[in-house]
């Protein structure tokens, strides 16, 4: 029996508000503990929210970047549960009328074609603080900082059938947030968490299995390995006949699997009921407005617009855009020197293989726009073969100056000059006259390989130096006459 997996994600995304969303304290990650939480995000009686305005900006830009339903009225609700990291023991969130309503979020995949995602909702809410289990040798520390931290919840209706799809949603996901520029999207600090909804059904059926949810994965690879596992678990009870339990489960990297956490709760185990020390959001359409005229060029506007103005493949435009800085990177070059492939095969081979090599983000890469465009119109003029180009981008990494600075500096100027490359064949001929000889001897795929010796014996002689389409020339009509 063959079965399909369906998949609903749910996103926490942290906003990089400058204060917390109920109160006046900093919202910045790495604080010493406690040392961030105010008498409104611990709990303190008689305390009272006053709503952060640029929270609800955030869900707004947000709710317009998927060109979702804004929900012109919202309102706030309790969520009621204990534990030691809520003082409050509710969490403020938005359940009966969120702020951000149905939309439809079109993810780029490898392939270049867009995949549609239905998004459920996104609403509003406080973070929880942080139990610290590893500071205190059997006891529990209890850090508030996190505490009133404004999340934006985001839902999708239950549309991924493949990892691929859910690891290509979460990066587009990613990518829009950071572009709007409401959160940082750090999946390692917590900033952008991912729970997993997933079930099992067999393949043609048209209802939804029992489903179970994997809580807080915090990498692209994780979620990978997290839906990998989860799937084969349930494949392997439901072969033997065994039903499928709802409930919270835990993906251990470690060990590659998913654990149980807790049985589900439903949504009347937290009697939710409207939170009565805040009003009702309510958002004009002039509001609304505003906030869309402000809206940057997102990414799957500047997709389109990269392969119009730059001839560039649905694939190439789609990892430029993936981030604004390195999009930004791209077309400062791209002015510089009007070369968009190459400049792009620059970005997407060397320079991202440096960059995720020494774990630095394109912000920061010692080779700036301006030396990588200069590099592209060295070669791009012949001054330099692709293989010295190579040389020349070491030596930028390396900070060695302008790619005009180093070929000086080092004498890496490809030699095109006629006389001066007849002469290196002639000389190379001479060594090696058994060659010669057997290479006049031989049939064409025999010549082929002793070419390729000659080649790289005069390339050598040139210390990698020779202009090789004209080495090619020169040699093959050396080796054919006589
Ligand atoms: P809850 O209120 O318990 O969190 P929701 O109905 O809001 O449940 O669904 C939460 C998430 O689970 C959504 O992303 C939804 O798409 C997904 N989901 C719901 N049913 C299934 C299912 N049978 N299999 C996989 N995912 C599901
Ligand atoms: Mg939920």
């Amino acid at each position: 029996m063959s079965w399909e997996t369906v998949m609903g994600l749910e996103v926490h995304l942290q906003l990089a508000t400058a204060s917390k969303i109920f109160s006046g304290a900093a919202n910045k990650f790495g604080a010493d503990p406690n040392s961030q939480a105010c008498a409104v995000d611990l709990g303190m009686p008689g305390m009272l929210p006053v709503l952060n305005e640029q929270a609800v900006r955030y869900a707004v830009m947000f709710g317009l970047g998927i060109d979702a339903r804004i929900g012109k009225r919202s309102i706030f609700d309790r969520k009621n549960y204990f534990y030691p990291d809520l003082p409050k023991g509710y969490q403020v969130s938005q359940f009966f009328e969120p702020i951000v309503c149905e939309g439809v979020f079109q993810v780029p995949l490898s392939d270049g074609s867009l995949f549609p995602i239905r998004i459920t909702r996104a609403h509003l809410e406080e973070d929880a603080g942080k139990s610290v289990h590893d500071r205190f040798p059997g006891q529990t520390g209890v850090d508030l900082n996190r505490a009133g931290t404004p999340l934006l919840e985001i839902v999708t209706e239950p549309d991924f059938r493949t990892a691929e799809q859910a690891v290509a949603y979460l990066k587009a996901l990613h990518s829009l947030v950071t572009y709007l520029g409401i959160s940082d999207g750090n999946m390692a600090e917590g900033s952008m968490r991912c729970d997993i909804n997933l079930s099992l059904r067999p393949t043609g059926s048209d209802s939804y299995g029992t489903r179970t949810e994997i809580k807080n994965v915090n990498s692209f690879r994780f979620v990978e390995k997290a839906i990998a596992a989860e799937t084969a678990r349930q494949q392997e009870l439901l072969e033997d006949g065994v039903s499928i339990v709802q409930e919270t489960r835990l993906y251990d990297a470690d060990r590659d699997e998913t654990r149980s956490m807790r049985s589900k709760e439903v949504a009347n185990d937290y009697r939710y009921f409207p939170e009565p020390d805040l009003l009702p959001i309510v958002l004009t359409d002039d509001y609304i407005d505003s906030v869309r005229q402000a809206l940057p060029e997102l990414p799957a506007a500047k997709r389109e617009r990269f392969i119009a103005q730059y001839q560039l493949s649905d694939y190439d435009a789609a990892l430029l855009v993936s981030s604004p800085d390195m999009a930004a990177y791209f077309e400062k070059a791209v002015t510089l020197c009007d070369e968009p492939k190459a400049i792009a095969n620059w970005m997407l081979g060397d320079l991202s293989a440096a960059l995720n090599k020494e774990g630095i983000p394109v912000s920061q890469s010692p080779v700036e726009p301006q030396n990588l465009a200069g590099l592209v119109a060295r070669i791009t003029d012949g001054t330099l073969s692709s293989k010295l180009g190579k040389q020349v981008f070491e030596a930028l990494w390396q900070g060695e100056g302008s790619a005009d600075q180093i070929i000086e500096a080092r004498g890496l100027r490809q030699v095109s000059d006629t006389g001066a490359l007849e002469k290196l064949v002639a000389d190379v001929m001479s060594e090696n006259q058994d060659q010669v000889a057997q290479y006049r001897a031989a049939d064409s795929s025999k010549q082929k390989q002793l070419i390729g010796f000659f080649v790289g014996q005069i390339m050598k002689a040139s210390k990698g130096q020779a202009n090789p389409q004209l080495i090619n020339k020169i040699l093959t009509e050396a080796l054919d006459s006589d």
